[in-house]
């Protein structure tokens, strides 16, 4: 029988999937950097069921620590292909004394981990083309990853796309393999920007390479300036509700970029056009 027939159950809608925990099961763990895993679990109804998740969705993860009364919930994006069955990947950066990254990072493949959800993206595909500015931090990547491959991957959407990652170094990126293809790929739709901040942007330290897609520094005004004059250039600059910036990032990144005299609204962008995740 094929998909159309027999489309695949959804593991995750509201509100039954916020009130029902399911248990996944942990397949694979891969350390992808110096404080990363990327974490896969097999769904429970297998290769007959996928996440149920939109671009930029997140699952909520749910444990309880020994000897807590409460449980601890925290919000994770999950990266893998949204279409693809019975799997559900997350990358997951590990704080010190973090309870939740903690816990996940503790697992094994044939551990359980209780999720719920979907907590909604934040996407509605236009009808006409757009173009728009995702900005991500450090671990913040993973909405804006997800979102971009949702836009990218879908038909029916032509919006075009400047993402910039700030990092603290280079050993905190992650992706880029996967950034990388997607840029090949859809050339004239994806354009990624990594703005390098720590001892590695020093004036004096080594160039990181390519300069028009390693910057020194953050993701500051005069970047953003620079990525939001491109998207201007169009005409076409946001998405179906006017949302121009998609952003995800620490609180004080984002309070810099975003907060009441952050570098956006010094550029005229309105707290409306701005979503955070
Ligand atoms: C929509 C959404 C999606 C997310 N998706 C992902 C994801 O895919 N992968 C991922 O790794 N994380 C993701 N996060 C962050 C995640 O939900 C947790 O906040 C994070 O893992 C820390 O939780 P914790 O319980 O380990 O730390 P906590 O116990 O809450 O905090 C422990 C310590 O870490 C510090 N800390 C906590 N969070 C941050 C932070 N974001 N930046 C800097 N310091 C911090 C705290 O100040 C504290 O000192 C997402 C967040 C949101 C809102």
């Amino acid at each position: 029988m094929d998909s159309t027939q027999n489309p695949p159950t959804k593991m995750l809608s509201l509100p039954s999937g916020m009130l029902f925990s399911k248990q996944l099961k942990v397949t694979d763990v891969q350390q992808v950097n110096h404080d990363t895993k990327r974490i896969t679990f097999a769904l429970p109804g297998g290769k007959n069921e996928v996440s149920g998740l939109t671009p930029g969705a997140a699952i909520l993860t749910q444990h309880t620590p020994a000897g807590a009364w409460l449980p601890v919930l925290r919000p994770y994006t999950p990266i893998h292909n949204l279409d693809q069955p019975g799997i559900l990947e997350l990358l997951v950066k590990k704080y010190p004394e973090g309870r939740a990254s903690t816990h996940m990072h503790s697992l094994s493949p044939g551990d359980e981990l209780t999720v719920r959800g979907p907590l909604p993206g934040a996407w509605t595909t236009p009808k006409d083309q757009r173009e728009i500015v995702l900005i991500a931090g450090g671990a913040g990547i993973t909405p804006i990853y997800s979102l971009a491959k949702g836009i990218l991957f879908n038909p029916e959407d032509k919006t075009k796309i400047q993402l910039l990652w700030g990092v603290n170094g280079t050993r905190d990126i992650v992706l880029n393999q996967e950034l990388e293809a997607l840029e090949k790929q859809y050339p004239e739709r994806l354009q990624v920007t990594y703005a390098v901040s720590g001892p590695e942007a020093s004036p004096s330290a080594a160039s990181l390479g390519d300069e028009s897609k390693y910057r020194k520094g953050y993701v500051d005004k005069s970047l953003l300036q620079e990525v939001i004059q491109k998207c201007q250039k169009s005409g076409a600059w946001g998405d179906a509700k006017a949302q121009n910036v998609f952003l995800c990032g620490p609180p004080k990144m984002e309070d810099a970029i975003a907060g009441k005299n952050g570098a956006l609204t010094q550029l005229g962008v309105q707290k409306k056009e701005v979503y955070r995740f």
